[in-house]
């Protein structure tokens, strides 16, 4: 019998999280660089720069990889040999408590995240407690978990689907995997679930992702089961998609597929697949009655040295002094350096505003000819204005975007991701436009903003508006005031690059 320490437990939990809220696991930092460096499209390329870049900041800065520090995720092995002497929590508990010491710590404070009462009042908990907890009980005196932080713009992009069993998942995946737009921040992983019943499917594509990165040597070495034999297909062919990085058409879309599955019943093909985004946090350990159990930092040498630059023909704006007139000349996929004034706004705060529009109120903040960035920030550390802070999904404002501008004079929006049909019109009516940042840079874009102040609607935290100054903040023009869309046309561009060059090689 092994005994367990409560504390051992709790410490291990709130150590692992506050390790991958800033260090990338290796092999994903390595596959990250390999794809910039197999990267064709200036676009994409230019997005895998600044995340590398963002990674090799976090890990010395020890501030987040990203402004969403996740939902907590934890796969726990309770050995059937181990006892928890003294213990005055439930494991549940024990957990949570871990959860609330890592994101409450103040030398790396992180984003609480966490709404109760999901279909009410949507109330954050303000310590990103509850985590999510999945047991199962095996042979052996040790306790093995698995601690992951799952962004939410990824989690929003899981599918599932109960498949005829004469269904082809490999179809099924190479459909769905357009439908999932950008909002989960590729390149990253997809995690695929593969039979068992409804539920069970879901688990499996979540735990897998938990695995490393090893798609080269599974390549290399060639597949031993049909399993296998799938993870390359979907590998390649969904890499042929041309989705690309941040959805702006490019040769990587996935870094690694990986799949687990069950016995299932004769009637049904469950299959949930769930994407894993450009900041993969996860952490195993192993609990062995020793003491609370200590992660390894990265070497600094696993992180390539890359020097980022706008270039020559990035255009520097002065968002104080900007004219309609002058927005209307910006081209698709232009990069832009921002200066100035601009304000945040995401969900809560757009919902508040229309709810007043819709009453005749007037708004806390006047929006004409001003920017709105789609937000929520990390609270600052010591000498930081702001905590990290990269762009949210832009498509959850799609269904306010009309009402925003013809009712208040916005100008443009940043976020990150496409824009959907309704917003493109929206943005095309008002020659308005629609800028992004790269998500999952979130500490390299926070060095951009320079002043920051709440102005408004304050009680709902991190989704309060926020007049951020900024200084050089470089975002690309997605959807310009014709309504011509990067996330259209680039990957359009580079999946009949991709599908031309393999027919090269075939012939
Ligand atoms: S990288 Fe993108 S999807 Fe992942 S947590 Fe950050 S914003 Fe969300």
């Amino acid at each position: 019998m092994t005994v367990i320490k409560q504390d051992d437990l709790i410490q291990s939990v709130a150590d692992a999280l506050q390790f991958i809220s800033y260090y990338h696991p290796v092999d994903f930092i390595q596959a990250m660089h390999e794809a910039y460096l197999r990267e064709e499209s200036p676009a994409a390329r230019d997005s895998i720069a600044q995340i590398l870049i963002n990674s090799r900041m976090c890990a010395t800065g020890h501030r987040p990889i990203c402004q969403d520090t996740g939902i907590v995720t934890v796969f726990v092995r309770v050995g059937m040999d181990v006892r928890w002497d003294g213990a005055t929590m439930g494991l549940d508990d024990m957990i949570n408590e871990g959860v609330r010491r890592a994101y409450n710590l103040p030398e790396n404070v992180l984003r609480a995240s966490i709404l109760a009462d999901p279909a009410g009042a949507r109330k954050n908990t303000k310590d990103n407690t509850p985590a999510v907890i999945h047991y199962s009980i095996v042979p052996g005196n040790t306790v093995e978990v698995d601690v992951a932080a799952k962004g939410g713009g990824s989690e929003n992009k899981s599918k599932m689907a109960m498949l005829n069993p004469s269904d082809s998942i490999v179809d099924w995946v190479l459909k769905t995997v357009p439908t999932m737009g950008a909002g989960w921040c590729p390149p990253g992983m997809l995690g695929i679930g593969i039979g068992g019943t409804a539920e069970k499917a879901a688990v499996m594509a979540k735990e897998v992702l938990m695995e490393s990165i090893d798609i080269h040597e599974l390549k290399k070495r060639g597949p031993q089961n049909r399993i296998e034999e799938m993870r390359l297909e979907l590998f390649e062919k969904v890499n042929q998609l041309g989705i690309g990085a941040q959805g702006l058409g490019g040769l990587t879309t996935v870094l690694d597929v990986k799949i687990m599955d069950y016995p299932t019943h004769a009637a049904s093909l469950p299959v949930c697949m769930i994407p894993n985004c450009a900041a993969t946090r996860h952490a195993h350990f192993v609990l062995d009655g020793s003491g609370p159990a200590s992660l390894e930092a990265p070497s600094l040498d696993a992180y390539p040295e890359i020097v980022w630059e706008a270039g020559p023909s990035a255009r520097r704006v002065n968002l104080d002094t900007l004219t309609p007139e002058e927005v209307q000349s910006w081209k698709p996929g232009e990069t832009v350096l921002l200066n100035g004034k601009m304000l945040t706004g995401r969900d809560a705060a757009h919902k508040r505003m229309v709810e007043m529009l819709n009453k005749g109120e007037t708004l806390p903040v006047d929006l004409k000819g001003r920017f709105i960035y789609y937000v929520g920030p990390v609270d600052p550390v010591r000498e930081e204005v702001v905590g990290p802070a990269g762009p949210t999904t832009a498509t959850r404002m799609d269904k306010f975007t009309r009402q925003i501008l013809e009712q208040t004079g916005l100008l443009g929006m940043i976020g990150k991701s496409e824009r959907g049909p309704t917003a493109i019109e929206a943005i095309k009516d008002h020659k308005a436009v629609y800028l992004m940042a790269v998500g999952g840079a979130a500490y390299l874009v926070a060095q951009a903003i320079k002043k920051s102040r709440v102005v408004a609607f304050a009680e709902l935290g991190m989704e309060a508006i926020y007049e951020f100054d900024v200084k050089d903040m470089p975002v690309t023009v997605a959807v310009d005031s014709q309504g011509e869309s990067v996330h259209i046309t680039g990957p359009a561009i580079w999946q009949k690059k991709i599908s031309e060059s393999l027919a090269v090689e075939v012939q």
